[in-house]
Formats: structure tokens, C-alpha cells, sequence
């Protein structure tokens, strides 16, 4: 093994931009961190502003990076979402409930930041355009970026390994069904989603049953005349939510009509005034010229060995955060500790060969059990294989298992009907407040 210390270019300074930013500057790394916007945080900068096209299918539309609805609160336990050695511990005039408001986690990466020295990294207002490999001997990468305000002038800048932080919540994917086109209500993608208030006294079909489904339906069926979730579920029919006065469910939308009909596959129909597609994103580097070396594929961004490294491109190109289905924060953290040690040289990669098998056993064993290629990066079940494959690579101590358990706990918890105010009653149920029990 070989120590060595390298000029390292990360693009995006959200919570994996950060992360990555501090475990390259702890190995010796020289780092500079690409921001396009004037803040640091990403998903967790609250923007008040909606996209001119609601659904996001617009190219050219005025792209807002963040998907933060202004009632957010996390949806999982502070102390799942703190990092290993920095946790999210409560502040005097910070928000100090088990799961805060949007605004804290903000506080709380500002604070890292601020820190572990990591704003001094960072140039502010610096969109990256384009990202090629122009030497695969010496494996130099340019990274070209423009600058706020002088949109015409482009700075290309040399670095030996670029580490891709750009976040994945802001490409909306969206429901498609016959005549959708057609249909004359308004239709906005979760991502648009800010506020209930122009839902008020309207019929609204929401699609989608994740975290933000369940958050946004709860909040506008408070305004709303009604609300009709559609879901995926193969045994999901037509029923109204008990104890809610007007909530109901439906399998997933047939088609809709120009009169304002919205026929499920169910058999059941509404007269709409409004849909929201609460569907997920897709995965998006329009910086990235590779020559085909990395796609995305039905939302599987690929071949990446364990979701990071591209086999043939190992380890000068690295991706931190695709996985979803998981504590965000602790694969992230894991993810850039491993990639900041492949780079010193103080970890090894298997053999290019050995890595792109390893992603074709991942593809098989997809195929073999009837998963679609768009849930690649989904780790749910898998996560804590995951992340204890990471922690042994990394050689750190087993993770706690309350972790496990308090996880799946909150998940329950996140998608479910039964208990709006699983945040608030957090402190009694599972008996997590008691920290020897968790
Ligand atoms: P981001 O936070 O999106 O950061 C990406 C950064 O890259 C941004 O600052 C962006 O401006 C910058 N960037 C993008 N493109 C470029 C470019 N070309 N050039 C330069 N800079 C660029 N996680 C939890 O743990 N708990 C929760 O409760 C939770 N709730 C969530 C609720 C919502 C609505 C959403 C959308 C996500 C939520 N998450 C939650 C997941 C959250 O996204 C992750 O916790 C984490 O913040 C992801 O960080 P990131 O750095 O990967 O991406």
C-alpha cells in the first residue's frame, strides 16, 4: 500500500458534499468543494419558490434545487440522523424536539461546517457544467464550473479525482396514465409542493404512498374537501380511511378525462379538482461526459461497485449518497470515509474485474427475483448488510443494534395511517427514550 495525498474536486456542498468534503481534508487531501448555489445545505435550504412547471417535465424550466415543504420535520429519531462522532445533539434556541423541523438540520450542518473548517473549502455560486476525464494515465479530470452573475464565463480546472455530491431529490419522476394530458386540473410533483393552502375546499388525487405522500396528504387534508390516495399495492381497493372524514384509497389511476374524471383501477372515480404526484425522483448528472462509461438506466445509475465506484473509472470517480431506503446520513458517512481512504491509498479496491462482477452478481440477483432495474439503490431490507459491509471495510467497531431496531421502528411508523403523531409520542413508544433500551 501507498499513502498519497490528491487534489480532489466535490461537487455540492448538501450533507454528503460536506461529509465527503471533511473525510478527504482529514486524509491529506487537498479538496475543493463546488457549490451552485450561495448557501450551504442542499435539500435542507428551505426555497419558498416553486418550479414555472409544476411537474418538472420542462428541460429548460428554472430549476429549484430543494424539495423541503415549509412543515417538514425529519421523520427519523435525531439521533439516527447525527453523524457517528458529530452528533445532532439539541442547542440552546435550536429546535429541541427527538424529530425538529427542517431548520435544524440545517443549524446542524452549518455547524459541522463551520466546525470542522469546511466553508474555507467551498466556492460558493460555482454551477459545474462539465466533468471529463482528459488523461486516463495521469488520471486528470477537468471540472468545468460557471459563475453566478457571469452565466457566459466558464473556469476549467484540473483535479485528480472528483467525487459526485449533487443530491438526488430535485429531477422529479412522475406517474404516467392515459389522458393525463388531457385532464384540466392542476397537477404539481411533490417537489412543487410547499404549502396546503392552494388545496383549500379542492378534491385532490394524490399519488403515492412514500414519506412526503404521507406527510403532504396528512397536511392538505386538513384544508381539502377530499382527499384520494392512489397506491401501487396490488391489494389496495377502493376504501375510505377509518376515523378520517375524508380520506380515501384507491389502486393506481387508468386514466383521466377531459371533463375532470379520474377513473382508478379499481373500478372507483373522481371528479378532481387536483393531482399530486408524490413519485419519487430521478437521478441526474447533466455535468457528466464519461462516454457512456456511466448511465442512468431506468433510474439505475451504473456499473457502480457497492453504489459508489465505477469499475473502470475506480477510485478517480466516486458517487456518495445515491442509496435511498436507508438513515441517509450514516451511508453517507460511511461512503465518504471509504472513498477518502481508497484515494490515500489506505484502503484497496478489488481488481477492476473483480468490482464489475460484483456488480453483475447485483444485476442478476435483481433480475432473478423479479426487482426492476429503478430500484438498484434501493437498500430497505439490505441496509444494514450495507452498512456493515462499509464499517468492516473501514475496520470501525460493529454498529449498535438499537440502530436496526429504532430504523425499522420509525419506518413503520413513517408510512402508516394509523399514527399522525408518531413524532410527538416518539418518547413512549418502543420505549425509546430510554437510551439502555435503544
Ligand atoms: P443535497 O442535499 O441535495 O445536496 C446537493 C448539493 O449539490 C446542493 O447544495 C446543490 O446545490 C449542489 N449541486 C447540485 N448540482 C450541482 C452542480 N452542477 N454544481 C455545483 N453544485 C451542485 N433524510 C433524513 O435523514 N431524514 C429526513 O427526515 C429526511 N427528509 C427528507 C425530506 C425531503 C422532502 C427530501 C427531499 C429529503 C429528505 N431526506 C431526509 C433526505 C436528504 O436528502 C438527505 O438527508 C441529505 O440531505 C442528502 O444530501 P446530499 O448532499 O446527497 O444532497
Amino acid at each position: 500500500m501507498y499513502e498519497q495525498s490528491l487534489k480532489v474536486a466535490v461537487i455540492g456542498a448538501g450533507m454528503a458534499g460536506l461529509l465527503t468534503a471533511r473525510e478527504l481534508k482529514r486524509e491529506g487531501h487537498r479538496v475543493i468543494v463546488f457549490e451552485k448555489s450561495i448557501s450551504l445545505g442542499g435539500t435542507w435550504v428551505y426555497d419558498p419558490r416553486v418550479e414555472t412547471n409544476a411537474l418538472g417535465l420542462d428541460p429548460a424550466r428554472q430549476i429549484v434545487h430543494s424539495s423541503m415543504y415549509r412543515s417538514l420535520r425529519v421523520n427519523l429519531p435525531r439521533r439516527l440522523m447525527g453523524f457517528l462522532d458529530y452528533p445532532f445533539s439539541l442547542k440552546e434556541g435550536g429546535d429541541p424536539r427527538e424529530f425538529p423541523g427542517h431548520e435544524e438540520v440545517l443549524r446542524y450542518l452549518e455547524d459541522f461546517a463551520r466546525d470542522f473548517r469546511l466553508v474555507e473549502l467551498i466556492r460558493f455560486g460555482h454551477e459545474v457544467v462539465r466533468v471529463e476525464q482528459v488523461n486516463e494515465v495521469s488520471h486528470e479530470w477537468v471540472v468545468e464550473s460557471r459563475t453566478r452573475g457571469s452565466e457566459s464565463e466558464m473556469e476549467g480546472e484540473v483535479f485528480e479525482a472528483v467525487a459526485v455530491c449533487n443530491g438526488h431529490h430535485t429531477e422529479p419522476r412522475i406517474a404516467e396514465f392515459p389522458g393525463m394530458d388531457i385532464w384540466p386540473g392542476m397537477q404539481v410533483h411533490s417537489h412543487n409542493y410547499r404549502t396546503p393552502e392552494p388545496f383549500q375546499n379542492q378534491i385532490v388525487v394524490l399519488i403515492g404512498n412514500g414519506p412526503s405522500a404521507h406527510d403532504i396528504l396528512r397536511e392538505i387534508s386538513s384544508v381539502a374537501k377530499e382527499v384520494h390516495q392512489a397506491l401501487r399495492a396490488s391489494d389496495v381497493h377502493f376504501k375510505k380511511l377509518e376515523n378520517r372524514n375524508n380520506i380515501w384509497q384507491h389502486s393506481v389511476i387508468k386514466c383521466a378525462n377531459e371533463d375532470g374524471k379520474v377513473v382508478f383501477q379499481d373500478g372507483s372515480f373522481v371528479y378532481a379538482d387536483a393531482i399530486i404526484h408524490c413519485t419519487g425522483f430521478k437521478y441526474h448528472f447533466p455535468f457528466l461526459r464519461t462516454n457512456g462509461i456511466v448511465s442512468v438506466d431506468d433510474n439505475c445509475v451504473g456499473p457502480l461497485y457497492k453504489h459508489v465506484f465505477p469499475p473502470c473509472l475506480a477510485p478517480w470517480l466516486s458517487f456518495v449518497g445515491l442509496p435511498y431506503r436507508a438513515a441517509p446520513t450514516l451511508i453517507i458517512e460511511l461512503q465518504s470515509r471509504w472513498v477518502a481512504k481508497v484515494l490515500a491509498g489506505k484502503l484497496a479496491l478489488p481488481s477492476e474485474e473483480e468490482m464489475a462482477s460484483s456488480v453483475e452478481e447485483l444485476y442478476q440477483h435483481m433480475k432473478e427475483s423479479g426487482l426492476p432495474k429503478h430500484h438498484t439503490h434501493q437498500l430497505q431490507q439490505n441496509k444494514f448488510d450495507y452498512e456493515n459491509w462499509l464499517v468492516t471495510q473501514l475496520r470501525l467497531p460493529p454498529l449498535e443494534e438499537w440502530r436496526e431496531e429504532m430504523y425499522f421502528h420509525a419506518l413503520k411508523k413513517i408510512t402508516s395511517h394509523d399514527d399522525d403523531e408518531y413524532r410527538d409520542t416518539w418518547d413512549v413508544i418502543g420505549g425509546c427514550k430510554d437510551t439502555t433500551a435503544c
